[in-house]
């Protein structure tokens, strides 16, 4: 099911400076750096796993914030996905952590259900959260207009489609979800 992800201007820009302060705290920068360096360097103690989430394909990514019952913070995300997808998916639960989706919550598990409510909102937003941390701004808008979107794609380490919606994102167009 697609969604269209729109997202405002204004969030837009705090969630680019919401990712210019964690690279910058943690003095990393991708592609340089991996996705699961700069979560580890962002979140202290944080374990970062793979899991089939008991063979259900629908359930993309989870997380469990440090609490009494959780001695540490936990990623967790779909096993059954290609590498490009993995990477984007636990950017995208990174996204849903640093954005405080979590809210008083300790836990959250990411389905691939959208009902048009606040959620789809997170949804968007971690999405974008995913593309502007794996595609940075300045990298991407240099090489897009020399490379095919395939070269990027490989580039940034990412699918195609992500290229894709990164690409609409900074014209400031509607897109489909990936
Ligand atoms: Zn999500």
């Amino acid at each position: 099911m697609a969604i269209l992800n729109y997202i405002p201007r204004t969030t837009q820009w705090a969630i680019n400076s919401l990712i210019d302060d964690i690279l910058l705290m943690t003095d990393k920068a991708y592609p340089e750096d991996s996705v699961l360096d700069i979560i580890k360097a962002y979140i202290p103690g944080v374990m970062i796993v793979e899991d089939d989430f008991g063979g259900d394909s629908s359930t993309r990514g989870a997380i469990f914030k440090k609490s009494d019952e959780f001695e540490r913070p936990l990623i967790a995300i779909q096993k059954n996905q290609t590498k490009q997808a993995k990477t984007f998916s636990l950017a995208h639960e990174f996204g849903h952590y640093s954005l405080g989706h979590l809210g008083d919550a300790n836990f959250m598990i990411d389905k691939e259900t959208y009902d048009g409510s606040e959620h789809m909102q997170n949804e968007a937003e971690a999405q974008y959260f995913a593309a502007a941390l794996l595609m940075p701004t300045e990298k991407f808008t240099k090489l897009a207009p020399y490379l095919t979107v395939s070269q990027l794609a490989r580039r940034f380490g990412v699918s195609e489609s992500a290229v894709r919606v990164r690409k609409a994102w900074l014209d400031g167009r509607r897109t489909e979800a990936l």
